[in-house]
């Protein structure tokens, strides 16, 4: 399919070809998930909504629930403001959600919509009822990319909820970043067996992974209460995963409620994991069980036993900043060597950031922010590497060179596994490890002649 793909590389500026990137407002859709009984609000045309709708479903393989302001020409011209009203009117009536997350999209950030006014009006009207809540997030698809838009997303929640009684708890609040609903589930062990006591938000486990009982909920049991977004303002310490996603939410919430942040990069592979489990113990005043030692140990083992497989083998890999970041982090642990490395989301800091990460395996590594895959494509086709990781839309470029491909990131539409089974934590890297080497092994024995093809790897 990209067989036709040229190893000449020309300078693009203003255009982009199989963007490794896609728009706000899926992110933060994404984020309003994690909100208990949250209906996401996209105040734009239905296209948009239908988009970021089947987007998420075919990620998540789970229906994804949101509602559109539904613009026609009218409202493109004359502005959103009656079509939020009645759409507002219409929710409350029909969906009964506790919160209603409004995100705008490019249309209604250019027509320049004031939605906190619409709410403000709304509510005077009567059209809100009593005890329930409308928050919003601006996330104009033109700038940042759907990480952003789920960053503005939880951003909001702090600013419209949170509260401080002046009473300092005992509770720490863990900003996951955007990850998997089962690597929030992972956190959330992690964070119990080290004894700390915390509020996650958001927390789509148990919304996008819900268990099947014969009943179809609208709003499943899981997702951070309206409650404990409001108690937010009153822990100890805020500890913010994932720099791009969960920065702006901790640095406004330590300016409204003077809780202290620390931001920590996702949990990925062994030095990220023991910083996220060493933050744990700091914050809860305990030590770290047996329990986690041994799940660390079991790590090693498995790194000391498959690096034979490992050592050298470069890589190419694009996706998203955070789990870039981690991920390519990991990558060296395990004596890897990442050779060309592009994100579609704008940041020249990052690219900084990950040339120093690459530097003892590799200081001609290629970085790429604000790039794309055919980018990437190109320079794989001059300079061959043994391995692509990757969201979906890698799997055309993987075919085309024939390299083994690992899924990682957003958004996976061909596979199953990346809702269920965590890439973050201990264990998380030993699923990732399995995938690399599975990557490598299953080509090795495809390809083999009879003579050569071995039992035992
Ligand atoms: S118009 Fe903007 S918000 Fe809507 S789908 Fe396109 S990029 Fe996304």
């Amino acid at each position: 399919m990209l067989e036709g793909t040229t190893a000449e590389i020309r300078e693009r500026k203003a255009l982009r070809v199989n963007p490794a990137k896609t728009c706000q407002p899926i992110g933060a859709m994404y984020a309003a998930l994690g909100i208990n009984k949250c209906m996401p609000h996209s105040h734009g045309s239905q296209g948009c909504c239908a988009y970021h709708r089947s987007h998420l479903t075919r990620h998540y393989k789970e229906p994804i629930v949101a509602t559109t302001s539904s613009f026609t020409e009218g409202a493109s011209v004359f502005g959103g403001l009656a079509n939020l009203k009645t759409a507002l009117s219409n929710i409350f009536t029909i969906y009964q959600p506790d919160i209603v997350a409004v995100h705008t999209t490019c249309l209604s950030e250019v027509i320049g919509d004031d939605i906190p006014t619409i709410i403000k009006k709304s509510k005077v009207e009567g059209i809100i009822p009593e005890g329930k809540i409308v928050i919003h997030a601006n996330t104009p698809s033109f700038v940042g990319s759907h990480v952003t838009g789920f960053a503005n997303q939880c951003e909001a929640f702090v600013k419209y909820l949170a509260e401080s009684s002046e009473e300092t708890k005992n509770v720490m609040n863990l900003f996951p970043g955007w990850v998997e609903p089962a690597d929030m589930r992972e956190l959330k062990r992690l964070a119990s067996l080290v004894g700390v006591e915390f509020i996650m938000a958001p927390d789509t486990s148990d919304v996008l992974d819900s268990a099947m009982d014969g009943k179809y909920e609208m709003y499943p049991d899981g997702g951070t209460t309206v409650a404990d977004l409001k108690a937010m303002g009153d822990s100890f310490l805020t500890l913010a995963l994932g720099p791009l996603a969960s920065t702006p939410a901790a640095t406004t919430l330590e300016k409204k409620c003077n809780v202290p942040h620390k931001v920590l990069e996702l949990p990925i592979g062994v030095s990220a994991t023991d910083a996220y489990i060493d933050a744990l113990r700091l914050a809860g005043d305990t030590s770290v069980p047996k329990e986690l030692e041994r799940e660390r140990g079991r790590l090693i083992d498995m790194i000391s036993d498959m690096s034979q497989y490992l050592h050298k083998k470069k890589v190419a890999i694009f996706g998203d900043p955070d789990h870039i970041t981690s991920m390519v982090s990991f990558l060296v642990e395990i004596g890897m060597e990442p050779a060309i490395i592009v994100t579609g989301t704008p940041g020249k800091k990052w690219e900084a950031k990950i040339k120093e990460i690459c530097k003892p395996v590799n200081e001609d590594v290629v970085v790429h922010a604000f790039s794309d895959i055919h980018f990437l494509h190109q320079w794989v086709k001059a300079n061959p590497v043994d391995l692509l990781m990757g969201n979906t839309y890698g799997k055309f470029v993987a075919k085309s060179e024939n390299l083994p491909f690992v899924r990682f990131g957003f958004p996976i539409l061909d596979r199953v596994g990346h809702r269920a089974f965590p890439t973050l934590g201990y264990t998380g890297a030993m699923r990732l490890i399995e995938k690399i080497t599975d990557a490598f092994f299953d080509k090795r024995d495809r390809e083999d002649a009879d003579q050569d093809i071995e039992l035992v790897l």
